[in-house]
């Protein structure tokens, strides 16, 4: 929605100052996603305004619902006719997530990753990623009353570091106060590990999260899995993250995509460890670990012993670790599964 030239509009159409500030608390905060629904504003003004603009950059074409209710995705018509999937998840009873894609497509191709199979189509702007917010919140508004979107994960489609100033103006929106207004620590970007992405939201955007999909700490396997490592190599990321932890404070995600017999041994799990210890003190660090979800590729998902003695043994080795619940595997809306189909 561009705010300026709805302002500019209703100005030049005589509508009094306060029109604004209806339409913008109508869909920032209480999840109008078109102008009939704000029936703060009179019905002229809502017919007159409807055939002008858009409150969505986006359009719904599939929404599917996980059998367990706790994921939705959806895949959405950009205007040039690209899809994009965006998926509301319900991590906790009562909260949700939202995960949103910042590019069509990825240019940076990891093996394993659905998004990246077919390269990059394009970025999307930042009104299309805050329209992946509006719409669930518009979504939650109609099939969950009073429930609320209380997180935002940028970990769809697309490495949001390779769109920098797009995803940068998204955030600013998703935090100010007057529009969507979340705090700061309930939004996550995810990198692939793109180290000068990482030096610049380390002094623009330093309180909320980060993480980094690490994968392996030897750079011949990573480099296999992603192909970007050749560029930011492990010593790269490993200084970007020094820095990072020496001037924010804050600890780092560590996402780590179990592909089994790949990267899922006692030894992988101890050298992590040590890598993790050669970057900061391990409180600063929580490794996720994401047990492969299929996609096209051909690899395996770890056992689940395997995920579970490589995650005591970094508990032992003084590394919080995590397992990821793989919500909407059944819509295909678990992570790495989003794709352009
Ligand atoms: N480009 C960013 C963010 C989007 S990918 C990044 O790579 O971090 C979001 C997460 O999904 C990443 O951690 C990625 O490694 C993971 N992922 C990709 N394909 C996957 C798959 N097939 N199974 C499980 N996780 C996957
Ligand atoms: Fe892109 Fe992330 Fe998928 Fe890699 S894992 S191809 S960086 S979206």
């Amino acid at each position: 929605m561009d705010l300026k030239k709805i302002a500019a509009w209703l100005s030049d159409n005589g509508h009094p100052e306060f029109r604004l500030q209806q339409i913008t608390d109508a869909v920032y905060k209480k999840g109008s996603a078109s102008f009939e629904e704000i029936t703060a504003l009179p019905e002229p003004l809502r017919n007159a305004i409807k055939y002008k603009f858009r409150i969505l950059a986006i359009e719904p074409e599939t929404i599917l619902e996980s059998k367990a209710g706790d994921a939705v995705k959806g895949s959405f018509w950009l205007k040039d006719k690209h899809k994009v999937e965006s998926v509301l998840l319900n991590l906790f009873p009562g909260k949700w997530s939202i995960c949103v894609s910042t590019q069509v497509g990825c240019p940076v191709q990891c093996v394993f990753c659905a998004t990246g199979r077919r390269g990059l189509k394009r970025n999307l702007s930042p009104d299309e990623i805050i329209s992946q917010h509006l719409f669930w919140a518009n979504y939650l508004k109609k099939h969950r009353p009073g429930e609320k979107i209380g997180g935002v994960i940028y970990m769809g489609m697309g490495e949001p570091f390779l769109n920098y100033e797009s995803v940068a103006e998204s955030l600013r929106i998703m935090t100010d106060p007057d529009l969507i207004g979340l705090g700061d620590r309930h939004i996550s970007v995810s990198t692939v590990g793109h180290v000068p992405g990482i030096r610049r939201f380390a002094k623009d955007f330093p309180q909320i999260n980060l993480a980094v999909s690490l994968h392996a700490v030897e750079n011949e396997l990573r480099s296999k899995l992603v192909p970007l490592n050749d560029k930011y190599p492990l010593d790269q990321i490993s200084k970007a993250l020094k820095d990072y932890i020496y001037a924010t404070k804050r600890k780092v995600f560590i996402e780590y995509v179990m592909l089994g017999g790949v990267n899922d041994s006692q030894s992988s799990a101890r050298r992590l460890s040590e890598w993790l210890k050669g970057v900061a003190s391990p409180k600063y660090f929580t490794v996720n670990i994401i047990p492969y979800n299929a996609t096209a590729y051909d690899f395996k998902a770890p056992t689940k012993e395997r995920v579970a003695a490589f995650s005591n043994l970094l508990l032992t080795l003084n590394i919080s670790s995590t397992v990821r619940k793989s919500l909407g595997a059944d819509i295909i809306g678990a992570c790495g599964q989003l794709a352009d189909k």
